[in-house]
C-alpha cells in the first residue's frame, strides 16, 4: 500500500546530550528521560485546523501599532470615553456585593437578569424579546463560531455579503463551509442578486443553509440596507428556505434619529440575531449574545457548554449593572456624538486630500469607511508604500473568500483622534497619487 507522503513514517531526530552533560545516576534511583522530539504537526491537525489560517487583517495589526504609524486599520472602539473610576467602582461593588455569584460557575445560557436586560436593549431596534430565547455569549464572535458548530457541516455552503466581516469568513470556512459572497451596492446587498444566487445554489445542488449578513453600519463598507430593502431581503429568504444570520454590533451607533429597525424584529423565527457590548461598552469585557427561536437556542447551549462550561459571571454582573445603575443611553448618544465627529474628520480630510478617480462611502453610524481606487490600482500593493509613509489600512481582498476586492480598502475611523485620522488620510492620498 502507498502511504500518502504527509502519512509515511519518518527519521525523527532525536538529539543525543554529549557525555559531560549527563549526571551520573545511581544504579537504584527512578530514571527520568526527558526525550526532545521534533514533532511534525501538520500531520496531526484536523481538517479544521488547516483550514484556519490568519487573516490579512489580523497579521496587519501588530504592524499598524508600530510608533508612528497612524492605524486606519483596526476597528477598535475608543474606550477612553467610559470614566475608569465608574467602571473600577461597578466591579468592586459587583465583587462585594455579588461575590458568591460572580465568582462561581454559572450557566451556559447566561445570567438571567442580564438577559432580561439584554431584551431591553433589543427593543432599541424594534424587537420584542424574551430572556429564555437569549443566549449571552464571548462576544458575537463566539456567537458566530457556536452558530458554525450547530448549523454547518463540511460542504454546506453560507450565503454572505460581498465584501463582509474578515473573521465570520475565517470562521464559516474553519467549519468546512463554502462561502458564496452577493454583490451589494450602497444601500447593501441586492435583492435580485441574493435571490438569484439562492436559485442558482439550489439547482447545484448545495442550497444555501443560512445568509449572514451585517445590514446596518456593515463591516466593511459602512452600507445600511434600507426599510424597503429589508422587508424584500426577508421575502427573498423566505422564499428560498433560507435562515438570516443577523450580526449587528453597530446598530446602536447611528450618527442621526432613531436607530434602524433590526431583521428579527420582522421575522424572529426565520432571523437569529448577533448583539454585541464590544462596541457600546467595552470589548475587554467579552460580552455579547445571540436570540435564536426556542429548538436553536437549546443546541447552542449545549455548544456553549462544551466550549466553555459558563460564561464569565464577573463580566456578565459587570455590564448588568452598568445598565442597571449608569445613564446608559445618554452616554450611547456621548459615544455616537464622539463617532460621528470622527466620520466627520475622515469624510473632511478625504475630500480635501484624495486624486480624482478615489470615491468612498459615507456611513450614517458605526466605525468603517470603504474606499474605491482608480481602474488597476492594488490595494494589497499600495500597503507597503502607507506603510512605509506611517499609514495602515486594510486591504479590501481580506474581505473576500477569493480575492476580490483589490481595488478596494477598508478605513476606520473609530479609534485615533480626528488630528491622526487627518493627518493619516493625508499620507494615504499622497501614497495614491504617488502611484496614479
Ligand atoms: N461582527 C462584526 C461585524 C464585527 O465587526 C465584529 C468585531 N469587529 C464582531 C462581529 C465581533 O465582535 P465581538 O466579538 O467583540 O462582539
Amino acid at each position: 500500500m502507498r502511504l500518502p507522503t504527509e502519512l509515511k513514517p519518518r527519521p525523527v531526530p532525536v538529539p543525543v546530550p554529549a557525555p559531560a552533560a549527563v549526571a551520573p545516576v545511581s544504579a537504584t534511583a527512578p530514571v527520568s528521560v526527558s526525550v526532545s522530539v521534533s514533532v511534525s504537526w501538520e500531520r496531526y491537525f484536523s481538517r479544521s485546523a488547516h483550514a484556519m489560517v490568519p487573516s490579512e487583517v489580523r497579521s496587519l495589526f501588530s504592524v499598524a501599532a508600530r510608533p508612528g504609524i497612524v492605524s486606519l486599520a483596526g476597528g477598535m472602539p475608543d474606550v477612553s470615553a467610559l470614566p475608569p473610576d465608574t467602571m473600577a467602582g461597578i466591579v468592586a461593588d459587583v465583587v462585594r456585593e455579588h461575590g458568591a455569584t460572580a465568582l462561581q460557575y454559572g450557566s451556559a445560557q447566561g445570567d438571567p437578569g442580564l438577559r432580561e436586560r439584554i431584551c431591553s436593549v433589543m427593543a432599541l431596534e424594534g424587537i420584542s424579546a424574551r430572556p429564555e430565547d437569549v443566549m449571552v455569549t464571548v462576544g458575537s464572535q463566539q456567537a458566530l463560531d457556536l452558530l458554525a458548530r450547530v448549523l454547518l457541516d463540511p460542504g454546506d455552503t453560507v450565503v454572505a455579503e460581498g465584501p463582509t466581516y474578515v473573521t465570520a469568513l475565517g470562521t464559516f470556512k474553519a467549519a468546512g463551509a463554502r462561502v458564496v459572497q452577493v454583490a451589494m451596492d450602497r444601500a447593501g446587498v441586492v435583492p435580485d442578486e441574493l435571490a438569484a444566487a439562492f436559485r442558482r445554489l439550489a439547482a447545484e445542488g448545495r442550497p444555501a443553509k443560512f445568509f449572514y449578513t451585517v445590514p446596518t453600519f456593515q463591516n466593511p463598507t459602512g452600507a445600511t440596507v434600507p426599510a424597503g430593502r429589508r422587508a424584500r431581503i426577508l421575502e427573498v429568504c423566505r422564499a428560498a428556505g433560507v435562515l438570516v444570520v443577523e450580526d449587528n454590533p453597530y446598530g446602536l451607533l447611528h450618527y442621526d434619529g432613531e436607530p434602524t429597525r433590526a431583521l428579527a424584529a420582522d421575522d424572529p423565527e426565520r432571523v437569529v440575531y448577533l448583539g454585541s457590548f464590544s462596541k457600546t461598552l467595552a470589548p475587554g469585557l467579552r460580552v455579547g449574545w445571540v436570540h435564536a427561536p426556542a429548538a436553536l437556542t437549546a443546541k447552542l447551549v449545549l455548544a456553549a457548554e462544551s466550549a466553555m462550561l459558563s460564561h464569565s459571571a464577573l463580566a456578565q454582573l459587570t455590564v448588568d449593572r452598568y445598565l442597571r445603575t449608569q445613564p446608559w443611553r445618554e452616554r450611547l448618544a456621548d459615544f455616537r456624538a464622539g463617532y460621528r465627529a470622527r466620520r466627520d474628520a475622515m469624510l473632511r480630510a478625504l475630500s480635501a486630500s484624495m486624486p480624482a478617480g478615489v470615491s468612498w462611502t459615507v456611513p450614517d453610524g458605526g466605525f468603517f469607511i470603504w474606499l474605491t481606487l482608480p481602474e488597476g490600482m492594488d490595494s494589497r500593493e499600495l500597503l507597503p508604500h502607507a506603510l512605509a509613509a506611517g499609514v495602515a489600512f486594510v486591504p479590501g481582498t481580506g474581505f473576500y473568500a477569493d480575492g476580490r476586492g483589490a481595488r478596494h480598502l477598508r478605513l476606520s475611523f473609530s479609534y485615533p483622534p480626528a488630528e491622526r485620522i487627518d493627518e493619516g488620510v493625508r499620507r494615504l492620498a499622497a501614497v495614491i497619487t504617488a502611484h496614479l
